[in-house]
């Protein structure tokens, strides 16, 4: 039988609409992610985000570079939000996520949100993967509330930088089936000195063991493509910035170790990291097999792991196409 997003089943019972209502009422005041900016986004007031209550689409398309039990043999129905609340100097998608102005154009209804997931539907993709979605996290509820009035039966990844409030994450309980958190660092001090932002650690922490709890450690899968479950990316940065054994740490033993992990090498310096030498290069043979023998201390055998080369295919290119910007 084919597997039911478990939002379909709060749609019934009208749960669905009055968590879009309860997490829309966060926008006059916006505590939607750590920063707590307190923002009067429904007035037209900015936060470190720069966004107002319109979500902002970047782009939108079948995506085929997840991890294969994501992206499977139809790809992702990926959306790609504009912004973001995080400010990293090295980030790879600097040309979305760090041009409010340029972004604004892309703003659109929270129908034409709905009409979007329900055309990656029809492309038969095998979820609907919101990427970078924490800071619209207030506004995006009433956008799968409404299509899911239109027939969305799609699993939907959470794909965020882990930066994320626990009581919006808490909304999303029994919505999201899938959460794809980045746990980037293991350390404040990189995360105040390289993604501008205070106790990340801490506050991953805390959401990433919201969501753990919500859908824990034993991913669902239907004919080879997860539904349900939850895997970590972490990325290793030079210098060991990402602090990889504390974030291994906590995950072995304040989670458990059989979550799946998601190790990445596909580290290059890019946008301000020219700033500063000990960012500014790929990582380093010794630094991934240190990162592979932190895995095997920690006991955690479940995940992918990145090749080696991958710092050198996998850029995303947005300027020059919006439609598919990982084609190359
Ligand atoms: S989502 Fe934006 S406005 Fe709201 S708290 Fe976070 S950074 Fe501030």
């Amino acid at each position: 039988m084919d597997f039911i997003p478990s939002y379909v089943k709060l749609l019934h019972n009208g749960e669905l609409r009055i968590r879009a209502e309860t997490a829309y009422k966060n926008l006059a005041s916006c505590t939607s992610c750590p920063r707590d900016c307190e923002a009067n986004r429904i007035k037209g007031e900015y936060g470190i985000c720069t966004s107002g209550y319109l979500p902002v689409i970047s782009s939108y398309t079948p995506h085929f570079g997840e991890e294969p039990v994501l992206s499977g043999t139809r790809g992702a129905g990926n959306i790609f939000f504009g912004n973001c609340n995080l400010k990293c100097i090295y980030c790879q998608n600097y040309e979305i996520s760090q041009n409010p102005l340029s972004e604004k154009k892309n703003e659109v209804t929270h129908e034409r949100l709905a009409e979007i997931m329900i055309e990656l539907q029809n492309k038969n993709c095998h979820n609907i993967g919101l990427v970078s979605p924490t800071h619209f996290s207030a506004t995006i509820l009433k956008s799968i509330y409404l299509a899911s009035q239109k027939g969305l039966e799609l699993p939907i990844i959470y794909n965020t930088n882990g930066y994320d409030s626990v009581d919006m994450l808490k909304l999303y309980d029994g919505i999201i089936d899938i959460y794809l958190p980045d746990f980037k660092y293991g350390n404040s001090v990189f995360a105040k000195k390289y993604s501008l932002v205070d106790n990340y650690f801490e506050k991953a922490k805390e959401a990433i063991k919201e969501m753990f709890r919500q859908v824990g450690d034993k991913p669902v899968y239907n004919k080879g493509v997860i539904v349900r479950g939850m895997i970590i990316r972490h990325l290793i940065l030079p210098n060991d910035l990402s602090g990889t054994k504390k974030v291994f740490q906590f995950i072995a033993e304040e989670l458990s170790p059989d979550v799946h992990i998601s190790l990445m090498s596909q580290y290059y310096p890019t946008n301000k990291t020219y700033k500063d030498i000990l960012i500014n290069r790929s990582i380093f043979n010794s630094e991934y097999e240190k990162a592979l023998e932190l895995l095997d201390r920690y006991g955690l055998q479940n995940g992918w792991i990145q090749e080696m080369e991958s710092s050198g295919t996998y850029r995303p290119e947005f300027n020059n196409d919006r439609i598919n910007p990982f084609k190359n």
